[in-house]
């Protein structure tokens, strides 16, 4: 299924209201610290602005509770990032009209946009009616456009009014998704549905109960897969391995213990850590010990140990397509971020050799880019949350409203 996109339309003298993902890290001193998803919708913008069209950008950062303004989720340090990247592409800049996105400010600036120009309007969760799809605001916004753009990918899978109330309430006008939606489905669903082999999936993180259904979804599916992070704790403790005092859902034995029933039922590899970087506390000060087999009580499994990391690799290196969400370890806390790296690293080879690889968004993302090698993959998802929601094979509700091609 393949939606139409924002260059499928004749988009000159027209205003294009489009839904991008701004959500970006910031730093303490308000500025923006990664551009990574702001370039990510840069080929959409620039494709309005260069076919003589009027763009109204519209985006959240941050989780405000929609009381109104707050300085610190502002989105007018963006604005100033989004005039910088374009360049020479906006000869006007980037007009951020006022601190709030429905005022009369806010609608003046887009009476008034001439074609080619650029409004990005305040901070949408500045508004409750954003995260609760109020049915007047979604009818506010709609009302700046004459086409309605989806490039925000990270925030597909909320039912928020600029994703789903917006576009619904559009019905007489093109509705299209943007180009960045459009690889991000491309890799992550069409992927899914049309694999080649060896397909691997590399499954890692804190909890086993949020990634239960991409396990689930990709059991079957995938040829091996790699289980590391905390979660395959849980999995082990099931098993009757001694896993110390490793983090583990105790609640949600019988969740791992489904993934296990499902794997001896399937003909898929499921493939756990054979040994534990472990430290007594998740601290760059713990005492460090590799342990072949359990993890000894007194210790905290941290991270893949170099034999599974051999192994995992050497599986990944040989892929045709291996997607990641989760890492091996507690990256942020080094010296427990060597699996998580060299699976980056290997993952990176995958795709000098043929392979496609697919990294999920979130920590994932943020993992690779600390690898250095975000540019040698051949897709990094934007999105976290939406990006597993189509790994566990369900619906992105922002798709809904948009028509297919
Ligand atoms: P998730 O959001 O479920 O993908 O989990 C990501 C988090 O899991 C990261 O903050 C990692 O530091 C953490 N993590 C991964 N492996 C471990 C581990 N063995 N022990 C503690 N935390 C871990």
């Amino acid at each position: 299924m393949a939606f139409k996109t924002i260059e499928d339309i004749d988009v000159n003298g027209k205003c294009v209201l489009m839904r991008v993902d701004f959500n970006v890290p910031m730093s303490p001193s308000n500025t923006v610290a990664d551009s990574f998803r702001i370039k990510q919708a840069l080929p959409s913008i620039r494709s309005v602005i260069a076919r003589g069209g009027r763009l109204v950008l519209m985006s959240h950062l941050g989780r405000p509770d929609g009381s109104g303004y707050v300085s610190k989720f502002s989105l007018k340090p963006i604005a100033t990032e989004l005039a910088s990247l374009l360049g020479d592409s906006a000869p006007d800049g980037v007009f951020f009209p006022s601190e709030d996105c429905i005022d009369a400010q806010a609608a003046e600036a887009v009476a008034s946009l001439k074609d080619g120009q650029i409004v990005l309007l305040e901070n949408l969760r500045f508004h409750v009616g954003e995260m609760e799809d109020d049915a007047t605001f979604a009818s506010k916004l709609a009302a700046y456009g004459d086409i309605y753009c989806n490039d925000a990918f990270g925030a597909c899978h909320r039912a928020h009014a600029s994703v789903y109330g917006t576009p619904m309430g559009m019905q007489e006008d093109p509705r299209v998704a943007g180009l960045l939606v459009s690889e991000e489905i491309r890799y992550l669903r069409e992927a899914l549905n049309a694999p080649e082999h060896p397909f691997v999936a590399v499954i890692g993180g804190a909890k086993v109960s949020h990634k239960i259904g991409a396990l689930k979804n990709l059991i079957g599916k995938v040829d091996s897969l790699l289980v590391g992070g905390a979660m395959a704790y849980t999995i082990m403790q099931v098993m009757g391995t001694n896993i110390g005092s490793s983090l583990v859902e105790h609640d949600k034995l019988s969740q791992a213990e489904e993934i296990i029933h499902l794997v001896d039922s399937s003909s898929t590899d499921l493939v756990l850590p054979i040994d534990h970087v472990c430290g007594r506390e998740l601290s760059h000060e713990s005492p460090v010990m590799v342990s072949q087999g359990e993890v000894p009580n007194g210790w905290m499994g941290l991270d893949i140990g170099p034999a599974t990391t051999a192994r995992f690799t050497d599986v990944v290196r040989h892929a045709k397509k291996v997607v990641w969400n989760g890492p091996l370890g507690a990256f942020e806390t080094p010296p427990f971020d060597v699996g998580t790296r060299q699976l980056a690293v290997a993952m990176a080879s995958c795709t000098e050799s043929g392979g496609i690889t697919v990294v999920g968004g979130g920590d994932t993302a943020a993992a690779v880019e600390l690898a250095g090698v975000s540019s040698r993959m051949s897709h990094v998802s934007t999105g976290g949350g939406a990006s597993l929601k189509l790994l566990e094979g369900g619906d992105l509700i922002g798709l809904q409203p948009l028509e297919q091609a």
